[in-house]
């Protein structure tokens, strides 16, 4: 082991040869062609042989041949790393906070099947309107309307920028200067002072409150519709639950209502989802499938939140309804890009190939606890006994976030830790102030390390920043 870990050691290259080698690498141009910048340059190479030096410390897990043949990519990628992304304002961020859909830290990661896919769109042209059968002008919408289509059970999909995108263009279609009735208890605000009400004033919406906030029946809504009222609309209560002495009107039932006046009835589903969380144990929630199935005109829902997609407003339902959104003006402003439409579909047909638990919001939420235990172990007994923080591991839980299931706590194991000198408010500011901002939470007087939301090669950078506590 000794042995083999030399030899590793010994195959890493001198500084002077890795700058060298680098004047072959169009991407080190830059860097190479400023004077000003050989000295961070040079600074970077250093610090990251030595993270090389001690990830061949800390263990061998392939052979020497794969080692030595991953070694120049590897310290190239790392090198980019290291000289681009602290200079960008967008960085990494490491969430050991455990909430998956964190809203601070950009909510659903993508999957990398959809985030190559991404790639290749952005460097590459596409045939993002152009029908390749007929060589004419084509439609954005078609590359993920079939996907949706198949994967909902609706006759006609679309997507814009974002769900709040989506229910105000359903507004502004079919509501503008009309009443809209929406029961009292489901008048959202979703977070970031977005408000329901509010959106349907955008949207040139009349807002005609029916009901209490616990208890809003079908002859509520009947009784407010009049010559005035262009939409029933539902709004998924996603962030919060009203429990206990609760009535609400279900889709299904408010479809017959709409049928019995000539209108039609939507629903904003905020995250929904192909799942209906039961396998994971969650309390049931109605998927977007069982949602369209109600027979409602349009539904909507976000592409980044418990979809596991880019941002983005989805919006399914019946083709005359989307086909007069389309029509709509303000969907070219509302209108989606290319890269997030990439995203989505890389995504989708992801879900399409029965690969959906495999996207990370999915893979995140349903870890067995023996795995975050053994996180939890590894950030332990990589801190060992000589730092400035002492760590014990604990049971806990953590969050779906992005407004989903809100009463779930999923139990977790985490790494707890604590200052042996300074206080937690302090180390909780030095984790995040690092060369990689890691998020963390303060439970009491410990730092709370959530191994559900960490990723490859997180933990070997938390105790790296550790390590230089006090
Ligand atoms: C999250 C949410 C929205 C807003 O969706 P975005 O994609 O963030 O614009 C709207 N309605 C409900 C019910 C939500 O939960």
């Amino acid at each position: 082991m000794e042995e083999e870990k030399q030899r590793r050691l010994r195959a890493l290259p001198a500084v002077h040869e890795v700058l060298l080698r680098l004047e072959g690498e169009a991407e080190f141009s830059p860097f190479l062609a400023n004077k000003r910048d050989l000295p961070r340059l040079t600074n970077c190479v250093r610090q990251v042989l030595q993270k090389a030096r001690e990830n061949v410390n800390r263990n061998i897990s392939n052979s020497f041949e794969d080692y030595e043949f991953a070694l120049w990519p590897w310290l190239k990628s790392e090198l980019i790393q290291a000289l681009i992304l602290p200079e960008t304002s967008l960085r990494r961020v490491i969430n050991a906070t455990g909430v998956v859909l964190h809203t601070n830290c950009g909510r659903a990661l993508l999957a990398p099947e959809a985030a190559h896919f991404v790639a290749v769109q952005a460097e590459r042209y596409s045939n993002l309107e152009l029908n390749i059968e007929t060589g004419e002008r084509g439609s954005r919408y078609v590359h993920v309307e079939q996907l949706l289509c198949e994967l909902t059970g609706a006759e006609a999909a679309m997507v814009v920028n974002n769900n709040a995108a989506a229910v105000l263009l359903m507004m502004n279609t079919f509501a503008l200067g009309k009443d809209v009735v929406v029961s009292r208890g489901e008048l959202v605000e979703v977070g970031g002072s977005f408000r329901i009400p509010e959106v349907l004033k955008a949207g040139g919406a009349k807002l005609i409150e029916v009901g209490s906030t616990n208890k809003t029946w079908y002859k509520d809504y009947e009784a407010a519709i009049s010559s005035e009222t262009a939409l029933l609309l539902k709004v998924h209560t996603s962030n919060y639950r009203v429990e206990g002495f609760t009535h609400a009107v279900s889709g299904a039932e408010l479809v017959e209502l709409g049928e019995k006046y000539g209108i039609p009835v939507m629903e904003d589903l905020g995250s929904g989802s192909f799942f209906d969380g039961t396998s994971l144990g969650f309390p049931l929630e109605p998927t977007i499938q069982q949602t369209v199935k109600a027979g409602l005109a349009l539904v909507s829902f976000s592409g980044d939140k418990l979809l596991g997609g880019p941002q983005a407003g989805i919006i399914v339902g019946k083709r005359n309804f989307i086909e007069r959104l389309r029509a709509n003006q303000l969907t070219r402003a509302l209108r989606i890009d290319k890269l997030t439409l990439a995203a989505l579909e890389g995504t989708l047909r992801m879900y399409q190939n029965g690969d959906g638990e495999s996207i990370p919001v999915w893979r995140m939420l349903s870890y067995s606890l023996d795995r975050l235990k053994i996180a939890a172990e590894e950030l332990k007994s990589a801190l060992g006994s000589n730092t400035a923080v002492s760590a014990e591991i604990k049971e806990d839980v953590s969050q779906v976030g992005g407004g989903a299931w809100p009463t779930v706590n999923l139990p977790t194991w985490v790494c707890a830790l604590r200052p042996k000198q300074g206080s937690v408010v302090e180390l909780e500011k030095f984790l995040r102030l690092g060369p990689v901002a890691i998020l963390t939470r303060i439970q009491k007087d410990r730092i709370l390390i959530d191994g559900r939301t960490l990723l490859d090669g997180d933990i070997a950078e938390i105790v790296q920043r550790l390590k230089e506590w006090k």
